[in-house]
């Protein structure tokens, strides 16, 4: 259904009963320039090649004849709390393209302007938001997690208005556009809103095609379908939780709405890369002091998503019971799925009885000591007999270690060592195993902080580095990035909006 109403001139609009996506044209451009263009994955989608006459359409400007663009409306449950109908507020869909192979991409701008769903904001992305969005999705994918990637960021050439930290003093920001991509940008929000709004035959046509498109390994029928649906995304997720864990990645802004049915990282706003270990973490200032999307919480607060999801799909399932022994089961399957985990990082090559209290007071020995998380297990792959202990732990970790703290590694190195010895496989399996796991590269949160008052200056040197960097993330290419964050950026360490 295209939107009814009024919305032309009218940003304000909000309610948008009964409907499924707004036909909406991109603003359009006048002085638009390409930053990146994404070849590889171009390629790979089936666009091919570009030419300089193409780059129009990384803006939204000059469309094919051929191209209906679209925002589709959703709802969400925000900080907890129902938010009702919300949307793409700035986000427009250029459909989807097959490649050769047959599989299908839907292709979308981020900031190309207002659409029905933008309520009072403008439709538009800064610089800044656009360059985390691009590098993250792009180190997301090259880790191995499954996240929507980015085709493309451009300068729009207009100035954008913000308030950056809500100061009541809001200043001009270069704006830009980052065309992103995936299978599907489908969230739980999508299912919430036609759910709350009684459309059920809509929600069971929306399942359908979700499961058609996207499920092809549900071959069940009638209510089964659904219920095998229900329990598909919540592995999805979970198994999405425990690749976040693994590399200290913390969203920042987990509701409903940013949470996608087909367990993809998607929204890259607020989040950051954890620098020190730390459970409590949230990069998200307007998270303080609640701290509900903290690093330690994501596995729980996605099973609190899920709840709503099942909230949303109950009225089709009609099953308590099932849908509370999934929500359930979600526990299990993910500490079981979280503790392999831990197991690879730690090298070990299967998981022993002893092993949860061995994490769990590994767990309280990174929280004390405010280790690196990333370079701790760096250092381990290091550890052996002949190791200064000092030397290997001193340079990751951000607070001084006294000889209190110090004594602490020891004893950790001590049991870590006793445990190594149970492992069946050879010292070099197992750190084969480790190096798999343990990122060397990570994007932290201050190199991006450095590459966008590059970008910002004309230059892309830091730029080009962190893509080089960010393709190959299990490797050293530059040593300098594969150190703790240096003590002058300590100020913006908890804050992803700078
Ligand atoms: P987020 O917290 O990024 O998930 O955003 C929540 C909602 O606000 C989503 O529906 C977004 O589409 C919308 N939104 C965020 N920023 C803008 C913007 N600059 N213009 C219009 N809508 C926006
Ligand atoms: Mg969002
Ligand atoms: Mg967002």
């Amino acid at each position: 259904k295209t939107f009814p109403g009024d919305f032309s001139g009218n940003p304000m609009q909000r309610n948008t009963p009964k409907v499924l996506f707004s036909i909406v044209d991109p603003a359009g451009f006048e002085d638009p320039k390409m930053i990146i263009f994404n070849e590889e994955l171009s390629e790979e989608i089936g666009l091919g090649k570009f030419e300089e006459k193409d780059f129009d359409f990384l803006v939204g400007n000059n469309l094919p004849e051929n191209v209906q663009t679209y925002s589709t409306a959703y709802a969400g449950h925000q900080f907890g709390n129902w938010a009702g109908q919300l949307g793409d507020g700035r986000a427009i869909l250029a459909g989807e393209i097959k490649n050769e192979s047959g599989k299908k991409t839907e292709i979308q701008w981020k900031g190309a302007g207002a659409t029905p769903y933008s309520r009072h904001a403008d439709g538009r992305a800064v610089l800044r938001s656009s360059v985390r969005e691009y590098l993250m999705s792009e180190a997301m994918f090259n880790l191995g997690i499954p996240t929507t990637r980015a085709l493309s960021l451009a300068f729009t050439g207009e100035n954008v208005i913000r308030d950056m930290m809500y100061s009541g003093n809001p200043q001009a920001e270069k704006g830009a556009v980052v065309i992103r991509t995936a299978e599907s940008f489908l969230r739980f929000g999508h299912f919430e809103l036609i759910s709350a709004q009684g459309e059920y035959k809509t929600l069971q046509d929306l399942l359908d095609f979700t499961i058609k498109n996207y499920f092809p390994e549900i071959t069940s029928e009638g209510i089964q379908k659904y219920k095998d649906f229900f329990k598909n995304v919540s592995t999805r997720i979970a198994d999405l939780m425990v690749e976040w864990f693994k590399v200290g990645f913390v969203h920042g802004v987990m509701n409903t709405d940013n949470m996608s049915i087909l367990g993809l990282t998607i929204d890259y706003g607020p989040y950051s890369m954890m620098d020190e270990y730390d459970l409590n973490f949230t990069p998200n200032t307007t998270d303080l002091p609640g701290r509900r999307y903290a690093f330690g919480k994501q596995g729980q607060i996605s099973q609190w998503n899920l709840w709503q999801l099942a909230n949303a799909l109950h009225p089709i399932i009609k099953d308590e019971k099932f849908l509370e022994d999934t929500l359930n089961a979600y526990g299990d399957y993910f500490w079981a799925a979280h503790d392999k985990m831990l197991c690879q990082k730690f090298g070990f090559d299967t998981l022993l009885e002893s092993d949860e209290e061995f994490f769990t007071s590994w767990q309280a020995l990174m929280q004390e000591l405010q280790l690196d998380y990333t370079l701790f297990f760096n250092q381990l792959e290091k550890l052996d007999e002949e190791n200064d202990l000092k030397l290997l732990f001193s340079d990751i970790s951000y607070s001084f270690l006294t000889k209190e703290k110090y004594s602490k590694i020891e004893d950790f190195a001590k049991k870590y060592r006793l445990r190594l010895e149970k492992n069946r496989v050879s010292k070099e399996e197992s750190i084969a195993l480790m190096s798999k796991t343990n990122p060397k590269f990570i994007l932290r949160n201050y190199l991006l902080f450095e590459c966008i008052k590059e970008i910002n200056s004309g230059k892309t040197e830091i730029l080009d580095k962190l893509i080089t960097a960010l393709k190959n993330p299990y490797i050293e290419i530059f040593s300098e990035f594969s150190q703790k964050r240096p003590s002058n950026y300590d100020d913006i360490a908890g804050c992803s909006t700078l």
